[in-house]
């Protein structure tokens, strides 16, 4: 059955930027399709946060590296809703060998970051292309990274899987335009558990510093990344192909 309401997937929305950007597309109107990978009960609280919003909601857990399961993820969502007007792109996985140690990176680690971070993104959007081609205003919007357009302190699987994002998002454009636009942000370093579990006991003092060098004086958080998030799936309609830097001026400016 088709419903009036667009309807927005959200993979990796059971918390941080995808949990935001769901609960904000759901206050804008949109039915959501909350992805994630293992935390059902996270999932299932967003899922009732944005039908409190007024939104219809669906929790998919579906591994995006899992092509079958991403298939059946959409079948789910052709079922349910009918319809697909967005994509939010978010699902991420890291690893915590820091780029000093060469040695201590395991190849297995490696290919994990890039089957999540580049194949899943790309199966996901292939899989999605067809039901978005119904929609008179399709938009994707890939979850790439600061550390993707100039190097950081970030794992070399996550540094490198984010610049393929970014490539990505500029072939996908161009591949599927005009029906659907495709773009991607590129967050700062924002506050909260990745950050923490990256930083570890030099997480406060680091990102303290971190917010005195950049222009608006504090690190980015889940809402600020949400809010650029759907302004490029509802406005912006001439816009495809682009990376939105979201980093309060910092990798502008040092
Ligand atoms: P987060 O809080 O760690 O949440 C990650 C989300 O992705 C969770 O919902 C998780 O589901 C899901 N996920 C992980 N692996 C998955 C898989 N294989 N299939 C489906 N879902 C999967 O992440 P975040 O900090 O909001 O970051 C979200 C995105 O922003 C990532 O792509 C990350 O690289 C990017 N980013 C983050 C920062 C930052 O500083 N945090 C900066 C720049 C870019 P479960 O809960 O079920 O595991």
């Amino acid at each position: 059955m088709t419903h009036q309401r667009p309807a927005a997937l959200i993979t990796g929305a059971s918390r941080g930027i995808g949990r935001a950007s769901a609960l904000k597309l759901a206050a804008h109107g949109y039915d959501v399709a909350i992805n994630y990978a293992s935390s059902d009960a996270a999932a299932k609280e967003v899922a009732t946060a944005a039908v409190t919003l007024g939104a219809r909601a669906i929790t998919v857990a579906a591994d995006v590296a899992d092509e079958q399961a991403v298939r059946v993820m959409f079948q789910r969502i052709e079922q349910e809703f009918g319809r697909l007007d967005a994509v939010v792109n978010n699902a991420g996985t890291t690893v915590g060998t820091p780029p000093s140690d060469l040695d201590g990176l395991s190849m297995t680690e490696w290919d994990r970051v890039f089957a999540v971070n580049v194949r899943g993104m790309f199966q996901v959007t292939r899989a999605a292309a067809s039901l978005l081609r119904g929609s008179s205003h399709a938009s994707i919007v890939n979850t790439a990274s600061i550390v993707g357009l100039r190097p950081g302190p970030q794992p070399f699987p996550y540094a490198a899987s984010k610049a393929a994002v970014v490539s990505l998002t500029k072939q996908l454009a161009g591949a599927l335009g005009p029906e659907i636009r495709v773009n991607a942000i590129a967050p700062g370093w924002m506050v909260g558990e990745w950050m923490e579990d990256q930083l570890g006991d030099n997480y406060d003092r680091l990102m303290e510093r971190r917010a005195r060098l950049t222009p608006l004086r504090r690190c980015v958080t889940a809402e600020d990344v949400a809010e650029t998030v759907v302004s490029l799936i509802t406005s912006n309609p001439f816009v495809t192909g682009e990376i939105i830097v979201i980093d309060g001026g910092f990798s502008a400016t040092t």
